[in-house]
């Protein structure tokens, strides 16, 4: 069991937070806004250092793509719609339930 939280998954929690509170629906796009995205340097760091998750984010209407993570295999998977397996489909026979990124927290944390 993976005692701490995924850095791919962390890093696209904190990825959705600064895109929506800058109304953007992708990573990229609040980049080369060149909006001061109100991130710390660590935060910032943690996103570059996984931005083949990050850049695959979408929070527009039609296109969401967020991702999921099981704390049991601390493996991560894409979701485009909806609810997260309550079952982890991502390990045979594991016993985790997958966590959405961006489900728990409200944007304003920053
Ligand atoms: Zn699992």
């Amino acid at each position: 069991m993976a005692a701490t939280r995924n850095a791919a998954f962390a890093a696209a929690e904190i990825a959705l937070v600064a895109i929506k509170q800058n109304r953007k629906s992708t990573w990229s796009e609040l980049v080369s806004s060149g909006i001061d995205t109100r991130l710390s340097a660590e935060q910032l760091e943690l996103v570059n250092r996984n931005l083949h998750v990050v850049e695959q984010l979408q929070v527009s209407t039609g296109a969401h793509v967020t991702v999921t993570w099981c704390p049991e295999c601390d493996k991560i998977a894409f979701l485009a719609q909806g609810s997260p397996p309550a079952k982890c489909t991502l390990t045979l026979r594991c016993p985790g339930s997958p966590v959405k990124a961006g489900a728990q927290r409200r944007a304003g944390a920053a």
